[in-house]
């Protein structure tokens, strides 16, 4: 491969240095509405969310500095199975079942318009800083798949 086009070694890879799992990039929007003042002084501006909902880490950085889950100003999911899937309307893994258990995916549909919406405050309220839209379609179609296999 012609050696201009390999990209620059990418910094925002990191593995959480607890688990290793692979870390979503958070920026300092994110970090600022879940950490208070003196725990964000213990990691970097740019930081990742470890993904893996039974790691206690929240966040760590390229120096492997972490922050625990205890730490976070609110519980946030998948590590509180219980926290608001998307935090920003608060749709919960019991409204995903509600809407199964209906047949129709009403709450989704509602959460899918209102993220559109300039209400939606992922970056912020999302502890990856991404829309929780993907999150919750990816539970609903695996509960799904688990019921009709039953
Ligand atoms: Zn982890
Ligand atoms: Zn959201």
């Amino acid at each position: 491969m012609n050696k201009a086009f390999v990209k620059e070694p990418d910094t925002s890879e990191a593995n959480c240095p607890r688990c290793q799992s692979l870390g979503i990039a958070v920026g300092p929007v994110t970090l600022e509405s879940h950490l208070d003042h003196e725990t964000l002084k213990q990691v970097a501006e740019h930081a990742f969310f470890c993904p893996l909902a039974t790691c206690e880490v929240a966040y760590f950085d390229e120096f492997e500095r972490v922050v625990l889950c205890e730490s976070l100003r609110k519980p946030v999911y998948p590590k509180d199975p219980t926290a608001p899937m998307c935090a920003c309307f608060g749709l919960t893994r019991e409204d995903v079942q509600c809407d199964l258990d209906d047949g129709t995916p009403t709450r989704i549909r509602e959460l899918l318009v209102k993220a559109k919406s300039p209400d939606a405050h992922c970056q912020s309220k999302s502890p990856t800083g991404q829309s929780c839209i993907a999150e919750v379609q990816r539970y609903y179609l695996r509960l799904l798949s688990q019921r009709s296999s039953k």
